[in-house]
């Protein structure tokens, strides 16, 4: 079974999937792995005959603690301040930073995606007073948490030390206070210039209720607390939170043994390394999501994610051929899943594959997979070829009209390719096709080259091939012949029409040519 349809089978009752993220920074395309995923789940409990719900919270009482996305005179205010009280970035309409990155990262990654989670923000639990039981609960049963800490992951709290993390009433920041004192309705706190490294605290002393969205709970506990509240039953983290004793033991814990509620199901999910390096967090260098998802569509990106298994690394080079061979990947589950021959092995469950890597949950699924795709790797040749009608050559590809479907999913490829060439693609898929005269290298050929272009020249008059197919084919046939080797065929028609010794396939090149001028050309090259 396909692991999300296996983890849905295994479930009973309503089912409550919930996400989270801290609203800062751009969304890299590793991060982009737990949504994906949570999106699957959420899909398989429904297509299981569940009834699911699939939330996703915005962390906005976080302190923003990032610089860099500050404006230079914002820096010294609101680094340390909840990010749902920081401005939003200039030009924004948003009401503040948080609701400015969510409104950012829905729109750009989400919505293309066919991801529809319900949001809610966190700051706004606390400010109902929602979350005002888990805090006291947190506070009356402090000395249990330091316990947690200590037993579960070996960290020390001093004993005045307590659970919560109050704003600042003087400077409004919430990441330089540190509160003690709790007398059942009040905490005491001090604002402390230097609680952390990355922002200041003004020195303000005081008491205040740490109830009704003037403090928030540190974040093992704020997971813990929007689990018991929300009734979440299953949310997956990243490895990096699933090791023994790390962030997701804890939480465990403290669910359990603070506020009684049973944890739910963990879905511990690995990393998707860019070229080589972690990406799991917003932080750090990379690929941005939105940068990424302008050379794959959303189909191809949620392949991406959902073809391994959640445990395996993902490595995603976007350099090199890993961009045109997800899309042939793609393409072979689709025609496997539309019940046509392929080559290789298949994945199991490659249909259940198909049908969650297409966005949003209704599809005509076996419309889906029967369509006609033009492979990516011919659309990008085909696009460096002057005067080149596309839709005429992919029509005469496929031998029939294009659907209206087909009509879309060729515009999109076609933006994709267009976007790789200028992006990611390697330097032997960018071709000139030498148009007006013999390249010299095409000289250097030897006679068992010139006689195979000939030959070619001559079948290609008689038979006039039409697709990129029919073109191949005859390349082969030919090459066998005359007993030529297919590598030296192969770079007699490259010296011909690029005037070098490598190119992309030479049977959608010599398809997208005019034939003509092919065999004009071949016959030069025969000398
Ligand atoms: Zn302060």
């Amino acid at each position: 079974m396909y692991w999300a349809d296996e983890l849905a089978a295994s479930t009973a009752g309503p089912q409550v999937v919930n996400d989270s993220k801290s609203p800062s920074g751009t969304v890299h395309v590793g991060s982009l792995r737990g949504v994906v995923l949570h999106d699957a789940i959420h899909r398989a409990l429904r297509a299981a005959g569940h009834e699911s719900t699939f939330l996703y919270g915005v962390d906005d009482m976080d302190a923003m603690d990032s610089q860099a996305l500050l404006t230079a005179d914002a820096v010294d205010r609101y680094m340390g301040a909840p990010l749902s009280r920081v401005p939003a970035p200039p030009g924004s309409s948003a009401p503040n930073y948080a609701r400015h990155f969510v409104g950012e990262i829905f729109f750009r990654t989400f919505e293309p995606l066919g991801i529809k989670p319900e949001f809610y923000w966190v700051s706004e639990l606390y400010a109902e007073g929602k979350l005002d039981p888990y805090v006291k609960l947190a506070l009356d049963r402090a000395d249990r948490v330091r316990d947690i800490y200590k037993r579960v992951s070996h960290v020390e709290r001093t004993s005045d030390w307590l659970p919560i993390q109050v704003i600042c009433e003087s400077c409004g920041k919430i990441g330089t206070t540190y509160a003690t004192d709790w007398d059942g309705s009040t905490v005491a706190y001090r604002c402390l210039p230097d609680l952390v490294s990355w922002a200041n605290g003004c020195g303000h002393e005081g008491r205040v209720s740490p109830l009704g969205g003037r403090a928030k709970l540190p974040w093992n506990l704020e997971w813990a607390a929007k689990w018991g509240l929300l009734g979440v039953t299953i949310e997956g983290c990243g490895k990096d939170l699933a090791t023994a004793g790390g962030s997701r033991d804890r939480s465990d814990a403290i669910s359990r043994e603070v506020f009684e509620v049973e944890p739910p199901r963990n879905v511990a999910y690995e990393f998707l390394n860019v070229g080589g390096r972690k990406m799991s967090t917003s932080r750090g260098q990379g690929a941005a999501a939105h940068t990424i998802a302008e050379v794959l569509p959303p189909a191809q990106l949620r392949f991406l994610f959902l073809r391994p298994r959640p445990s395996q690394v993902i490595d995603f080079d976007p350099e090199g051929d890993t961009i045109p061979r997800l899309f042939d990947e793609f393409d072979r589950i689709a025609a496997a899943t539309a019940g046509r021959e392929v080559k290789g092995e298949l994945p199991a469950e490659y249909d259940r594959l198909f049908a969650y890597s297409l966005p949003g949950e209704i599809h005509d699924v076996a419309a889906e997979a029967s369509a006609f795709r033009p492979a990516f790797g011919h659309l990008a040749l085909l696009l460096q070829i002057p005067g080149v009608d596309i839709a005429e050559s992919m029509e005469a590809e496929k031998g029939a009209p294009l659907t209206d479907l087909e009509k879309a999913v060729l515009e999109e490829r076609t933006a994709s390719a267009r976007a790789w060439l200028e992006s990611y693609a390697p330097e032997r898929a960018r071709i000139s096709v030498r148009h007006e005269a013999l390249p010299d290298e095409a000289s250097a050929l030897d006679a068992g080259q010139k006689g195979y272009l000939a030959a070619l020249a001559s079948a290609a008059d008689a038979e006039k091939p039409g697709s990129g197919d029919a073109w191949q084919a005859l390349i082969f046939r030919v090459a066998g012949e005359r007993e030529l080797a297919a590598g030296r065929a192969f770079g007699a028609l490259y010296a011909a029409f690029l005037g070098r010794s490598n190119g992309p396939r030479a049977g959608w090149l010599l398809a997208s040519l005019e034939p003509e001028f092919v065999v004009e050309r071949l016959r030069a090259a025969a000398g």
